[in-house]
């Protein structure tokens, strides 16, 4: 079992031809809601790619939080250790312009009330094979729960992002890091993915940095495993790093080798690339499957 201990937000997307300047109204064009959150992501990619997954987090007592939860029950997601806070679900209030070019505003809400490890969290964490974690938590218990893990012997996969310096009490918890080039590039203090990857892989565990369509990149102790990406034509790279993490999460728990486990989230996340959206463009473990036998 996977377990995911992380950030569920509903993403408010209004497209625009220009954002507004201070003090400004301007019409916009268009208007949708997206659930989303690295952690309900990671959580949904996992859990279509086959995975058994328990999602640990917080939503709001409001319909945001209920359209959430249902998403992630419906895909067969153990939600008994979400809690619903008193704080509204977290949002992402996003404006698009015409360039593409956005401006975000996040309100935790109730993912900020996450602070302290639960009696629901550990006991999810020892039946687990694996624990997921992202940054958009406290960092406090992000620590908690990967240390909590570490010492019950469950694996723990870090996606650091939104990337922050972190504490060494943290990384020494990791086994699997899994940055993409920027946030490998910022923890590490070097731009180069490379050099970064094995600066961060000093800390003992692999190290998998994402380049985007240029594929990954796996560093284990002095070895360097480039992950081709597949070529296909890119759309809506939204979470395709919370695909491929997922995916890869699914295979590293069913004790598959680590190039067949990367194989499987390259191929995830190029497929997730070639659709629109978040969670909508995630593909199922027979999409997968058939993806990697064409
Ligand atoms: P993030 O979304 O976290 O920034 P990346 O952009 O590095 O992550 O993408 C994660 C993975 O998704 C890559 O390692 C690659 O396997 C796949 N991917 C991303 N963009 C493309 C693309 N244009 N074509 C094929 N695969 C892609």
């Amino acid at each position: 079992m996977i377990a995911v201990l992380g950030s569920a937000n509903m993403d408010l997307v209004a497209t625009v031809d220009r954002a507004p300047g201070r003090g400004e109204t301007v019409t916009g064009r268009d208007f949708t809601t997206v659930p989303g959150g690295k952690g309900a992501n990671q959580a949904l990619a996992a859990a279509r790619a086959g995975g058994d997954v328990a999602f640990l987090g917080a939503v709001g007592d409001d319909d945001f939080g209920r359209r959430i939860t249902a998403l992630l029950a419906g895909a067969g997601i153990d939600v008994s250790g979400l809690a619903v806070s008193d704080r509204p679900t977290g949002t992402a209030h996003i404006t698009v312009d015409a360039t593409s070019d956005n401006s975000i505003v996040v309100v935790p809400g109730a993912n900020g009330t996450v602070t302290e490890l639960t009696d629901a969290h550990r006991a999810a964490v020892d039946a687990a094979d694996l624990l997921m974690l992202q940054l958009e938590l406290p960092l406090v218990l992000v620590t908690q729960a990967a240390r909590y893990a570490r010492e019950r012997g469950v694996r723990v996969v870090l996606t650091p992002a939104p990337a922050v310096p972190l504490p060494a009490e943290l990384l020494t918890a990791v086994d699997v890091l899994v940055p993409n080039e920027h946030e490998a590039a910022l923890l590490a203090g070097v731009a180069d993915p490379v050099e970064a990857a094995h600066a961060l892989a000093g800390r003992g565990g692999d190290v998998v940095v994402t380049l985007g369509a240029r594929g990954a990149l796996r560093v284990s102790g002095a070895a360097t495993t480039q992950v081709p990406a597949f070529e296909v034509e890119a759309v809506d790279t939204t979470a395709a790093g919370d695909t491929f993490a997922g995916v890869l999460a699914v295979g590293l728990a069913e004790g598959l080798e680590w190039p067949d486990a990367l194989r499987r989230a390259s191929a995830a996340a190029a497929l997730s690339v070639q659709r629109p959206g978040a969670s909508s463009s995630m593909p199922d473990r027979a999409e997968i499957d058939a993806f990697l036998a064409e």
